[in-house]
């Protein structure tokens, strides 16, 4: 179609007349496109699009009016005029016109009216495609706009998908970065985002659909897809049933909501470790207390006689040692839990000094006698073994090790060792205990993890947490070998720092 050369189509049995045609159009510059008949006039209009079509009424095989009704029933509105020879009366011209006739020229045709009346289609017929390449502009440049907006939006994937359709018909650029699977894929697979949802959301997702064609309101749903690397892609999807180019399609938009909802869950697991950390310290708090308001109400008692004297020594000695054992627990209780605060927020300090490890670990050993009293230690030692620590918090990395060898050792013999290597010093506690599962190896020096239940042996599950922190801060970490039923052996490695440094 040439705007500069429009086509016309001259539909005539007569050669004479389309000859004269032709000839009273010849400087009007007009492509003229002639045809002997009806039928063949069909077949041109096929073949190319024209801005009016001079059409003879009285014609054999298929005579004007037939033809015009033919044309219009293909659906195509170009202006026809017709050419008779005949005057019309009345009844003629209504025929013609509900044929689909737009006018009339009478033969012999007069050229002057004949240029004059097509140059008034044609004239239109430019208008009409000049509006509908303006249209056709505006809806590019609107679609662009549309998609240029769509493509934007780094944290979401637009699509659409027809209804009647098995395959989506758009998705935006950033489906395969989001989703890790390309947007031929999304775009060739059938049935894709039901496909490709999770096993336990397919359902909701189906559903949601179904709701949507049934009611025409808007969905919104929380649904996962399933990444080819298996991981878990969390959608937030809004979906609306809109009238597409193809009938009703579904238009989504899915936000990612995965780091929303990781991290939703990772507060849901906080909260639960919060729970039950608060459940066991209270626990914790609470065992040391009992005997220790018995021992009170025995106090009480006995000032309530008034004959303290006749209570045997070691009977009240024993009484004052349960009690002080207890405000000990209680203490040391209380001070895990205020250094897990200053580790969090960074105010644990080190106080280096000159400090004998050996020294130090056989003042550790004494400590615990008490509560070794039945259990064989075995100590390999050097005679000192000085470095720049904070004793003070050495000797709680000791108490720990010590006291979990005890508390998880069965009763069975412990052996403590400390060795001086070239640029470090090893010191490891090893008992003949429960054991701990290789899996649990790197939990244990959290905050709050324990590996065994809280109603076999007590603690907060803070002891190796702190003790692993301190060992970092001197430079140095603590490493556990055990293997189930048969024990565990801690070892405390540190830089050998000289006293001076
Ligand atoms: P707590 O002893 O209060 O639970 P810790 O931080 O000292 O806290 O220890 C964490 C966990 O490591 C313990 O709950 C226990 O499961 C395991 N554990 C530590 N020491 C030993 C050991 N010598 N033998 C077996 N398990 C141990």
């Amino acid at each position: 179609m040439s705007l500069e050369f429009p086509a016309i189509l001259a539909i005539d049995d007569q050669p004479a007349n389309l000859i004269a045609l032709e000839a009273a159009l010849k400087d009007c510059g007009y492509n003229l496109i002639s045809a002997c008949s009806g039928p063949e006039g069909l077949v041109r209009l096929h073949q190319h699009e024209f801005a009016a079509i001079l059409l003879d009424v009285q014609m054999p095989i298929m005579d004007g009016f037939d033809c015009a009704r033919i044309i219009r029933a293909r659906g195509v509105d170009t202006p026809i005029i017709f050419l008779t020879a005949i005057h019309a009366n009345e009844s003629y011209a209504v025929r013609g016109y509900e044929a689909g006739a737009v006018d009339y020229l009478f033969k012999p045709l007069n050229a002057d009216i004949l240029r004059a009346k097509l140059a008034v289609f044609v004239d239109l017929f430019r208008k009409k495609k000049e509006i509908e390449r303006q249209t056709s502009l505006l809806r590019e440049s609107a679609d662009r706009k549309y998609r240029d907006l769509v493509e934007g939006i780094r944290n979401g994937i637009v699509w659409t998908w027809p209804a009647n359709n098995e395959c989506l018909e758009y998705v935006s650029a950033s489906a395969a970065g989001i989703s890790g699977i390309a947007n031929e894929v999304w775009l060739g697979e059938k049935n894709f985002i039901l496909n490709n949802s999770h096993p336990d959301d397919r359902e909701m997702v189906a559903q949601a659909l179904a709701k949507l064609e049934e009611t025409h309101e808007d969905v919104e749903l929380e649904h996962r897809l399933v990444r080819p690397d298996h991981t878990l892609l969390w959608l937030h999807t809004t979906i609306r049933l809109a009238n597409g180019s193809n009938g009703p399609e579904f238009r989504g938009l899915s936000v990612d909501i995965t780091r929303l909802k990781v991290t939703e869950q990772s507060l849901r697991d906080m909260i639960l470790i919060r729970d039950d950390f608060l459940s066991i310290a209270s626990h914790e708090l609470k065992t040391p207390l009992t005997p220790l308001q018995l021992q009170i109400e025995g106090f009480q008692r006995l000032s309530r006689r008034g004959d303290f004297r006749d209570v045997p020594t070691e009977t009240l000695n024993r009484m004052l040692e349960v009690s002080a054992a207890q405000v000990d627990i209680l203490a040391r209780l209380v001070d895990q839990l205020l250094d897990v605060s200053r580790i969090k927020s960074g105010r644990l300090i080190l106080q280096r000094a000159p400090t004998d490890l050996s020294q130090l670990v056989r003042k550790m050993i004494d400590v615990y006698h008490v509560a070794m009293e039945r259990i064989p230690v075995e100590i390999d030692l050097p005679e000192t073994l000085i470095g720049s620590w904070d004793g003070v918090r050495l000797e709680q990395i000791v108490g720990n090790l010590l006291g979990n060898a005890i508390k998880y050792g069965r009763k069975k013999p412990i052996k403590v060792q400390l060795k001086k290597l070239e640029t470090t010093v090893e010191l490891s506690v090893s008992d003949q205990g429960i054991g701990i599962p290789a899996n649990a190896f790197d939990r244990i020096f959290h905050r709050f993890e324990r590996a065994v239940s809280p109603n076999h042996y007590s603690g907060l599950g803070l002891g190796l947490f702190i003790s692993q922190q301190i060992a970092q801060l001197h430079g140095g970490s603590i490493k556990v070998k055990s293997s189930v039923g048969a024990g565990s052996t801690f070892t405390l490695t540190l830089p050998l720092q000289s006293a001076h440094q």
